[in-house]
């Protein structure tokens, strides 16, 4: 049985705890390996040497370190297939769509190799008679990721990438249920020049998190993960004093207009529901048709491509749609939720509970299931399921719609389909959700704007990579100058303009 190890000071170490947890094969349900969760003194020496590492990098001038990006970024580009088969294997997702996971992280580093501009200070010449002033952008020291285990690749990178662009160490703490692809991307760093002991990989469960949390070196934690986690990690790493932004879990809805093309609605639906097997945190699991007719004629375009969806392990090719889920509980929860749906009055149009794969019977896999008739009461409505289920909840009028999604605890993401400029731009104006899709289902920004939600979508301010993450990760510092020429004698002792 494989032992997955640390990455730390440039080389993989093996933990010494005895605790592990297992790293399955979701298509087959089998362990394929076994990851060690580390203590918190193996976690505390991974700080102290990261610190130790983080003074000459905080030190390299940016332009430097914006080299060792750009060598990364070609070195995830000729690494493309098989970082995209590592996150496959141990998540689940077909190759085309762990392609997309490792690409949405590659150009966050690409962004990064522009660090210099985006940590420039700002200048006020003769802000007083002979005074200037400058502020410069300093990096924190230590900083800590912590990420889930949906986007093996693509959160890694998001956390890694502006954290030491900017000069600052980092201990990456990645999902134990998919620990591989975060230790590739380290060996790929290394071999792009950044040196020993800037990125360490301590992997483990709640214990080294809150090791983390508790460490008095680290300068702010950046999560990504579900929404209790998040609240609870924004909690605990602020009341130590540290920076946080932790990014929770969805609930995302689409506003389908009766002027809409449905054929478009309905495709852009089913893309993104079930892509993935519904395991994103930017997945619409809400379908919000307006008007009684508009609901109608979806769900009879929605049924026949739902049914036509090909559920398979990642190794059948390129035209299966979408794999398992991530483990057994993950699709008995579902499943569960599927059932508290029925017994609560949902219409289930297309039902994936009893799905088998011929010689995968033991793998984690759901079929895709459609609910019609679903109302903001039920536990299908109010919890976030990550699984392949789209709820159809139908709403009388547009008004009523939008008030559904601003009644919603989460605001990650959502989008509108309609042709009438007026109402899409209405929709963007009022919607109290960070990220929206205007005839477009999966608004996740391009790495040179910024992501994150709003309500409990996340906690803390200041988004996920782009010039916020820059500011996340950076500390201003403002100097007040002046040079002694025709200064009057004597010190000045009040507080006052600089007139
Ligand atoms: P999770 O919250 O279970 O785990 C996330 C991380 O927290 C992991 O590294 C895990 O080891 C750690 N963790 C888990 N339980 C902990 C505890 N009790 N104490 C301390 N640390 C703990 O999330 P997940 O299942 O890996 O990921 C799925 C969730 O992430 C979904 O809710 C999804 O919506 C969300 N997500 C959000 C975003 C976003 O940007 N908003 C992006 C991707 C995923």
């Amino acid at each position: 049985m494989d032992v997955i190890k640390n990455y730390i000071d440039g080389q993989m170490v093996e933990s010494s705890s005895s605790r592990t947890a297992d790293v399955m094969n979701p298509a087959t349900g089998e362990v394929q390996a076994q990851v060690r969760l580390s203590s918190k003194d193996e976690l505390d020496a991974a700080v102290a040497k990261a610190a130790e590492a983080q003074k000459a990098w905080g030190a390299t001038n940016p332009q430097r370190r914006a080299r060792v990006m750009m060598k990364f970024g070609q070195l995830i580009n000729q690494h493309m297939d098989e970082l995209a088969e590592l996150v496959s294997r141990e998540h689940g997702k077909t190759l085309p769509d762990a392609r997309g996971d490792v690409q949405r992280g590659l150009e966050v580093i690409e962004v990064c190799m522009g660090a210099p501009h985006l940590l420039k200070g700002e200048h006020t010449n003769d802000g007083g008679p002979g005074i200037d002033l400058y502020s410069m952008r300093q990096p924190l020291g230590v900083v800590a990721g912590i990420t889930p285990f949906n986007f093996p690749a693509m959160i890694p990178l998001w956390k890694m990438g502006p954290a030491l662009a900017s000069g600052n160490a980092m201990i990456l703490k990645p999902s134990e249920r998919v620990p591989s692809t975060s230790l590739r991307l380290a060996e790929l760093l290394q071999e792009a020049g950044l040196p020993d002991g800037v990125l360490q990989v301590v992997n483990g469960d709640k214990e080294v998190v809150d090791a983390i949390l508790d460490n008095d070196t680290i300068a702010a934690v950046g999560f990504v993960g579900s929404t209790p986690i998040a609240q609870y990690i924004y909690g605990r790493a602020c009341s130590n004093g540290k920076r946080a932004q932790c990014f929770g879990g969805a609930k995302n809805h689409m506003i389908i207009m009766p002027d809409a093309d449905l054929d478009k609605a309905a495709d852009a639906l089913v893309g993104a529901g079930y892509g993935a097997a519904g395991e994103r945190c930017m997945a619409i699991s809400v379908a919000v048709p307006v008007g009684a007719e508009t609901a109608d004629r979806l769900v009879e375009k929605l049924v026949p491509r739902v049914e036509k969806l090909k559920v398979g392990p990642y190794t059948a090719g390129d035209d299966v749609d979408f794999g398992p889920v991530i483990t057994a509980q993950a699709k008995a929860r579902i499943n569960g939720l599927i059932d508290s749906g029925v017994e609560q009055g949902a219409k289930l149009v297309v039902d994936g509970r009893g799905f088998q794969l011929q010689g995968y019977e033991n793998g984690f896999f759901c079929g895709p299931s459609l609910f019609d008739n679903v109302t903001p009461e039920m536990d299908i409505y109010r919890e976030e399921i990550f699984g392949p289920v789209l709820s159809q909840v139908r709403m009388d009028s547009y008004e009523d719609a939008l008030n559904l999604i601003i009644d919603n605890d989460y605001g990650n993401g959502t989008a509108i389909y309609t042709a009438d400029g007026d109402t899409a731009r209405d929709f963007a104006h009022r919607v109290n959700v960070g990220m929206v899709g205007i005839n477009f289902p999966i608004p996740v920004p391009l790495s040179y704007h910024t992501f994150g939600g709003w309500k409990k979508s996340a906690f803390g301010d200041l988004n996920q990579y782009g010039p916020d993450a820059f500011r996340f990760y950076t500390k201003t510092k403002t100097v007040t100058a002046r040079w002694f020429s025709g200064i009057k004698e004597g010190g000045e002792f009040n507080f006052k303009a600089m007139d």
